[in-house]
């Protein structure tokens, strides 16, 4: 099966994703965290893609959808994925549904996750990340056990410089999945709408509902 995320920064699609991906055993194929380990691992693509993420704004189509691909054609991949944080505009999802279609394969279902932006400010500037393993923890909603530690790892815990509320307004306003992208997903009778201001369980159970 193949499953796309789609919701605005702070719907809580990674936290999802990655219980999503425990549960059903889909591959979890993250952008963000793809750059991010880009990023760390200071290669060119790392480089560039900073330039963007620091200022909020999209890294561009052609090089997203290049590092999407060659992650796709890995063998682990070739059974089911659950993409996170891909596509976010419809030129990535076309992209998308071609790579796929090669492989005679398509998009199974699509799942947003929805909230209002006034909880999406709120929840995003209390985001902590563990450096080592990536686990993501909240200040209200899932907080670590030992403030500024990893409760899987040990790690240290660290806030994203995107995280920071002036960058948080600008992801907002520039990566809220557009109707043209929802409607993409609509027409292809994919696509299940999921409420996001719920508990962490709840979200996580309706999404599970919608991929039965
Ligand atoms: P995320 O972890 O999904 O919030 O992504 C963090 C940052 O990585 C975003 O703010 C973008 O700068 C970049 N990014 C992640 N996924 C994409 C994508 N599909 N297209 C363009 N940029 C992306």
């Amino acid at each position: 099966m193949f499953v796309v995320l789609l919701g605005p920064p702070g719907a809580g699609k990674g936290t999802q994703a990655e219980r999503i991906a425990k549960a059903t055993g889909l591959l979890h194929v993250s952008t963000g965290d793809m750059f991010r380990e880009h990023v760390r691992n200071e290669t060119e693509l790392g480089q560039l893609a900073k330039s963007y993420m620091d200022k909020g704004e999209l890294v561009p189509d052609e090089v997203t959808i290049s590092m999407l691909n060659e992650r796709i054609s890995r063998d682990d991949a070739s059974e089911g994925v659950m993409f996170d944080g891909f596509p976010r505009n419809v030129p990535q999802a076309k992209a998308l549904d071609d790579a796929l279609a090669e492989r005679a394969k398509k998009i199974d279902r699509a799942l947003l996750i929805s909230a209002r932006d006034e909880e999406l400010v709120s929840r995003l500037s209390g985001r902590w990340i563990c450096r080592q393993c990536g686990r993501l923890f909240h200040e209200r909603f899932d907080p670590p056990a030992e403030a500024g530690k990893c409760d899987a790892c040990g790690g240290e815990l660290y806030q994203r410089d995107d995280d920071k509320a002036d960058v948080v307004r600008t992801r907002l306003e520039k990566q809220k999945p557009a109707p043209e992208l929802i409607d993409h997903y609509r027409q292809a009778g994919v696509l299940h709408e999921v409420d996001g201001e719920r508990s962490i369980d709840e979200v996580t159970t309706a999404l599970l509902e919608a991929l039965r």
